[in-house]
């Protein structure tokens, strides 16, 4: 009984996990059960509040010195002892780099089937199963999941696929600590030193403004010209998995199925086709500007100015028109 969300702690709550929670506290209510939010690490009690105010009605921390760094090894030994002892309907993890490490093998330990990435999540209102959708085939169609047996339904989600939640300061709930039975040898590898990766610019989930470029920038340096538009209208650059594979862009930048879903204010693709995959990270932005040579290109019939031209020529126009005004 029970939905639980894996709440991810990495000196602060990731922003997945209370858009989980929200999403959560829905398939909780429709259930009548209740809604646990687990948080693993060392010195994160801070958090019960925050959590439950978002909606959920229980917190368990479990707190450790080796759960400071997540290690697969560490993780998946005390929520697989926890998960077997307490048996939650319903385990729902965010696909961030740790939860895609985590999910798969928590799974295989509890024995049950594992739904990764996916977009939407709904309770069967006759079965009273998980229906658990995500892209497959490249994309190219929705796949529903259930799983009618084993237990608990375990599903990872990528960030920006729910809302964030809001918070109810009225809202009270339970929580309890864990001090789990953790040595060196059950870590598998022991986490020596984190060292952050200095961002070079602004995270494009967290963008209003996104200047996206794809294959049809042709080059590394044509990128500089979407640069200064970005610039000029306070907004970060980013790009399809073509610009990324070509190496015109870093990944973290890649926007789509296998890059980052974003909802930006504003979206302006350049030279990008618009592929299946790539719509499916951009297509709930708020309003879209396409500027494309092919006035056919799939980006075109999405989006809400369609600009038919050559983006070295129109990009660096529209940066001087923005600068002037
Ligand atoms: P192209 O499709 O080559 O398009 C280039 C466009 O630029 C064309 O429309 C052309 O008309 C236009 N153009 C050319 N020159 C100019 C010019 N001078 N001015 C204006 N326009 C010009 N793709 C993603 O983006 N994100 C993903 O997350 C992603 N995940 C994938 C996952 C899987 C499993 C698979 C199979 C594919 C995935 N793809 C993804 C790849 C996707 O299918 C496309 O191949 C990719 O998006 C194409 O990138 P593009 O639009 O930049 O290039």
């Amino acid at each position: 009984m029970g939905v639980w969300v894996i709440s991810e702690y990495r000196e602060t709550l990731q922003r997945v996990s209370m858009e989980l929670i929200g999403k959560a506290r829905e398939l909780s209510d429709e259930l009548n059960e209740e809604l646990t939010a687990v948080v693993l690490g060392w010195k994160i009690s801070d958090c019960a509040d925050f959590l439950i105010q978002h909606g959920a009605d229980h917190v368990i921390f479990i707190e450790h010195e080796l759960l400071q760094h997540y290690t697969a090894g560490g993780y998946t030994k005390v929520l697989s002892k926890l998960i077997n002892e307490r048996k939650p309907s319903i385990v729902l993890i965010g696909a961030t780099h740790i939860g895609r490490d985590l999910a798969p093998r928590l799974a295989a330990r509890l024995k049950t089937g594992l739904t990764a990435d996916c977009t939407h999540l709904e309770i069967d209102p006759n079965t009273k199963n998980l229906l658990m959708t995500r892209p497959a085939f490249s994309g190219n169609l929705m796949a529903t999941i259930e799983c009618p047996v084993h237990r608990p339904q375990m599903a990872t989600v990528r960030p920006g696929v729910f809302p964030m939640p809001c918070a109810n300061p009225s809202r009270k709930g339970t929580v309890e600590s864990i001090e789990p039975d953790l040595s060196d040898e059950d870590l598998l590898v022991i986490v020596e030193k984190v060292m952050k990766i200095e961002k070079s610019s602004i995270d494009i989930s967290e963008a209003k403004i996104v200047v996206s470029g794809g294959r049809g920038v042709g080059s590394k340096k044509g990128f500089d010209i979407l640069h200064e538009l970005a610039e000029a209208l306070g907004g970060t650059v980013a790009g399809s998995r073509g610009a990324v594979e070509a190496g015109w862009i870093e990944k973290e930048k890649q926007v789509g199925q296998t890059g980052k879903i974003i909802k930006p204010k504003l979206y302006i693709a350049c030279g990008i086709s618009g592929a299946i995959q790539h719509i499916a990270g951009m297509h709930e932005s708020e309003y879209i500007i396409a500027i494309n040579k092919d006035p056919e290109a799939p980006i075109m019939s999405i989006a809400d100015l369609a600009v038919v031209g050559d983006l070295h020529k129109i990009v660096p126009q529209l940066t001087k028109l923005i600068r002037e005004h």
